[in-house]
């Protein structure tokens, strides 16, 4: 298995790919690399990102079956199902990387601080299970001057979003903690851009990365 600083390394050069229009032939679904999955996997990155019909996690990092172990969850959350996907991909796989994924503009986010503003009684509670992750990250962000600016407020918001759910994964879990002392089990947190199709990696990454 490759090193995460290798894994952080193709993502990126995927993500580079996916912006400038060019698609690698590895990642398509051809009927040899069908083939190839049967017997294993070995992803080489675990991402946890947001269920938004507009990031597609493959097609954004340009990479195809067998090469990611991906979550999706509105508002990229961490709950017990999450971590246990997390956990589940690093012990079987050996993956080293784990990367979760925000994006601009995140439905999920923007809800969390309207209802934090204007607060609704009519929501589900499946769905208030959501907003609930993701008000501890955002709530203090309404005491400081970005609640003038709500442009401003909902970018920061979603990186919040992203280094809390980042936290969770490298503190909620005793096999991920096990696995960052002695493994290099890299957390790192990103973000996508809809507008540049750009992903930063703007959370964890290690000065050399
Ligand atoms: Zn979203």
């Amino acid at each position: 298995m490759i090193s995460a600083q290798e894994a952080l390394g193709r993502l990126r050069e995927g993500n580079r790919r996916f912006v400038s229009g060019v698609r690698s032939p590895d990642a398509l679904m051809s009927p040899t690399r069908r083939d190839e999955c049967v017997a294993g996997q070995e992803p080489f990155a675990v991402i946890l990102g947001c269920s938004d019909s507009r990031v597609p996690v493959e097609l954004v990092f340009d990479q195809g079956p067998g090469d990611l172990f991906v979550i999706r969850v509105a508002g990229n959350i961490v709950a017990s199902s999450q971590i246990g996907s997390v956990e589940f991909a690093a012990e079987q796989f050996g993956t080293r990387l784990v990367v979760v994924l925000g994006h601009t503009r995140c439905g999920a986010v923007q809800a969390t601080l309207e209802e934090l503003q204007w607060p609704t009684e009519n929501r589900s509670r499946n769905l208030s299970s959501i907003v609930d992750h993701i008000r501890p990250a955002v709530q203090g962000l309404l005491a400081t001057e970005l609640r003038r600016d709500p442009e401003a407020l909902a970018r920061h918001a979603v990186r919040a979003n992203v280094r809390a759910s980042a936290n969770s994964l490298r503190q909620g879990s005793e096999v991920l903690e096990e696995l960052i002392r002695t493994e290099d089990l890299l957390v790192v947190g990103a973000e996508y851009s809809l507008e540049t199709g750009t992903v930063d990696f703007f959370d964890g990454v290690p000065v050399s990365g």
